[in-house]
């Protein structure tokens, strides 16, 4: 069963509530992305009739299936922040506005010649590149210091890179921060905006080290089905 709006928002009320203490002003620049991976159609358009424009998938399938139902397609801003496979860009690139997890030279290259068979100005697509600071294969990313190489190769695709992504260590905050502290650290070099980090246990310390993106999953929508 699908969740009930009334729900959605007063967990996003709450969840604002925590950036905007731990950013200490209410006009932050902090983005809220809906983590909606696992949850099914209906639940996705309950988050859209919200007003929530951002939503993050993570499975490649599931995401281009579920898309495919949902009516309010158009009105939401789809993230993919899971691992990517050169395979399946391709179907991804009908649906994915922002490419969160780049973390390979091929996948940039894949990205950029499906988004031009779709069709679609590379200009107009908006990328991030994973940087993987914990050391978990599991989670995905590059090693930092390949980050420089592959920010230029996205230069030469024309792909609009936004800024970096990462995925905190999940163990303990001061950890966390480290990480979201070296991210944003490594933007700030590279003259890169955006900063996504931090999930529902650890935004906080995101936004204090200053992500511009949070991906949150289980503090908006409940333990996922
Ligand atoms: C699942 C997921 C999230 C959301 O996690 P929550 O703990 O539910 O907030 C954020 N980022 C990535 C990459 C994820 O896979």
């Amino acid at each position: 069963m699908a969740l009930a709006e009334s729900q959605i928002l007063k967990r996003y009320d709450d969840v604002q509530a925590r950036i905007i203490a731990a950013a200490g002003r209410p006009d932050h620049d902090v983005r809220i992305v809906a983590v909606t991976k696992a949850f099914d159609a209906l639940t996705v358009e309950a988050v859209a009739r919200c007003g929530i424009v951002d939503i993050g998938e993570s499975y490649a399938q599931e995401c281009v299936a579920k898309l495919a139902a949902v009516s309010l397609k158009p009105s939401l801003r789809v993230h993919f922040i899971g691992r990517l496979q050169r395979n399946k860009v391709r179907k991804l690139a009908a649906c994915v506005d922002v490419w969160q997890s780049i973390d390979r030279v091929v996948i940039v290259d894949e990205i950029s010649r499906r988004v031009d068979e779709a069709g679609r100005r590379t200009e107009s697509v908006d990328v991030l590149l994973q940087v993987n600071l914990t050391g978990a294969a599991s989670q995905g990313g590059c090693e930092p210091s390949a980050v420089e190489t592959l920010a230029s190769r996205i230069d030469d695709s024309k792909l609009n890179l936004l800024g970096l992504m990462t995925i905190g260590p999940q163990r303990s905050l001061a950890e966390s921060r480290h990480c979201f502290r070296q991210l944003r650290h490594m933007a700030d070099e590279l003259g890169l905006p955006h900063c996504s980090m931090g999930m529902s246990t650890d935004l906080e310390v995101a936004v204090e080290e200053g992500a511009t993106m949070v991906r949150i999953g289980q503090s908006l929508l409940g333990v996922r089905p």
